[in-house]
């Protein structure tokens, strides 16, 4: 089984099926939106 986790926080984002054992990294909901919203609020 296969694992993403969000490289800024640590946070289990989702799994998915893998042969074997794979920890991928990418951005959680929260990590991904803070960077995007930079103006205004
Ligand atoms: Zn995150």
């Amino acid at each position: 089984m296969g694992t993403i986790v969000c490289q800024t926080c640590g946070a289990t984002i989702a799994h998915f099926e893998d042969e074997k054992v794979t920890t991928l990294y990418g951005k959680c909901c929260g990590c991904d939106c803070d960077e995007a919203e930079e103006e205004g609020e």
